[in-house]
């Protein structure tokens, strides 16, 4: 597909039409309409039946022309949320920042948007903070304002799948095919309009294996910083699609070239900084054995990525406490305590996600002491896959944990006497009150 793309940009670099944009027609660009959901093409058969202009739009169409599988389709139509609503039964109008309609088609969602302008000039309906952040652009616009307030060249095509033409407003074709993540107009007013293009740029330059075009790429880690108008729960949310999007590794090595992981999880992004041993192997590894699992299908939870890259903070202060001479689980607590308020006040980690991550990492001590029944209590425990996982992690890392891991590994796979006698070889160094019961008469204890 991108051959083909490539093809026709070397054969005529400029085919735009009289309104100066890119149509290409079905022999053109080769999109397949019968990969296209087929709830996304009714909705655009509605609407444009009944007189509006209706295109699937941006992600879906790009990953199309990459030959990847969608996540979802989305709608852009001159309709308005209201016009929308009163064509599907099955719909509702949603959204604070801007309103979107989600049509229901069984259990798929589809999102329809109208067409959006953010041209400030125009507009009293857009609103700018003194930074140049957007505070409210729900002004709708034509198809062509449409496209130029989206994020990314090649997430600004629209696909009329009614007749079977591919519409590129901002050269996002001829950046598909070169491989070039392009911010749409001035880098550095769209990123101060809406910080979150930082990230995505990262996310899409990771996700799609691209590189990012020159201009794009000189303001990022100068504007890093503006991060901090964004609110934590959107922030939340974005880290989500950061890192379990199945190529996690990838974004953190962007984010971290860009200064941006240091507006993301500061805490843990100053000890790599100051070299850490572990640290920044804690966070790759943590993403890596992510992006593994979402590949083979396994569940992932924010829980556990969290508690991976938060930990080399957590056990710096933890052990910091514990030279100040308090107990082990105590400073292991107030560090989990101090680490997550600072966390939540960039990235809203829900209440059910901290509370699993303090879980998993007060269990990091827990699972040390196996002695008598400790080891089959806890692993009775529902956090305990988490926290054997996270130890495996943690040993994977490089930190030394006198086997640890693979003793939980033999405990697991043993059977009941077996694991009697894991337990009692643990406790063979230590001074022992009385001796086991269960031992054969006649052997010797030496
Ligand atoms: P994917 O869903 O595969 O992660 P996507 O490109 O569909 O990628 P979405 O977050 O679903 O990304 O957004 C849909 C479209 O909305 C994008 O393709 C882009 O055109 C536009 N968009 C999303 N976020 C922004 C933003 N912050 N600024 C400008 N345009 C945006
Ligand atoms: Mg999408």
């Amino acid at each position: 597909m991108l051959k083909r793309l490539s093809k026709f940009f070397n054969r005529s670099s400029s085919q735009k039409n009289d309104d100066n944009y890119l149509v290409l027609n079905a022999h053109e660009h080769s999109l397949n309409p019968k990969k296209i959901c087929k709830h996304a093409c009714e909705i655009v058969r509605v609407l444009q039946n009944n007189n509006f202009e209706a295109y699937v739009v941006g992600g879906c169409v790009r990953d199309l022309l990459l030959d990847l599988n969608p996540k979802d389709f989305d709608i852009a139509t001159s309709a308005t949320p209201q016009q929308v609503k009163r064509l599907f039964r099955r719909s509702r109008i949603i959204g604070r920042r801007f309103q979107i309609v989600h049509v229901q088609f069984g259990r798929e969602l589809i999102e329809v948007t109208t067409f959006r302008s953010n041209n400030t000039h125009k507009n009293e309906k857009v609103q700018q903070s003194a930074s140049g952040l957007l505070t409210r652009d729900n002004m709708f616009g034509s198809l062509h304002d449409d496209a130029s307030r989206r994020d990314l060249s090649i997430n600004a095509l629209y696909y009329d799948t009614e007749k079977n033409t591919l519409h590129d407003f901002c050269d996002g074709l001829e950046d598909l095919a070169k491989r070039k993540i392009r911010i749409i107009g001035h880098p550095a007013t769209r990123y101060s309009e809406d910080p979150v293009r930082l990230l995505r740029v990262a996310r899409f330059a990771a996700k799609l294996g691209f590189h990012v075009d020159s201009k794009s790429l000189k303001p990022i880690a100068k504007m890093a910083d503006s991060l901090k108008q964004v609110s934590a729960p959107r922030m939340f949310d974005e880290t989500l699609k950061l890192f379990m999007g199945g190529y996690g590794l990838a974004v953190f090595q962007l984010l971290f070239e860009y200064r941006l992981f240091a507006q993301l999880v500061p805490q843990t992004n100053r000890l790599i900084e100051q070299g850490h041993p572990t640290a920044k192997n804690m966070v790759a590894q943590a993403l890596s054995n992510t992006d593994l699992r979402i590949r083979s299908n396994k569940r992932v939870t924010p829980a556990f990525i969290y508690a991976a890259l938060l930990w080399p903070a957590v056990q710096k202060i933890a052990s910091e406490y514990e030279s100040q001479s308090h107990p082990a689980a105590s400073a292991m607590n107030k560090a989990a305590n101090e680490v997550i308020s600072n966390q939540i006040t960039i990235t809203a980690i829900p209440r059910r996600f901290t509370m699993a991550m303090r879980e998993i990492w007060s269990m990091q001590l827990t699972l040390v002491k196996r002695g008598g029944n400790r080891a089959q209590r806890s692993m009775e425990n529902p956090r305990f896959r988490a926290a054997y996982d996270f130890i495996l992690l943690r040993e994977q890392t490089g930190e030394s944990l006198n086997g640890l891991g693979d003793w939980w590994t033999q405990y697991q796979d043993a059977n009941e006497d077996e694991r009697q006698s894991m337990v009692q070889k643990l406790n063979s160094g230590r001074p022992r009150k009385r001796r086991p019961r269960r031992r054969p008469q006649g052997s010797t204890n030496a």
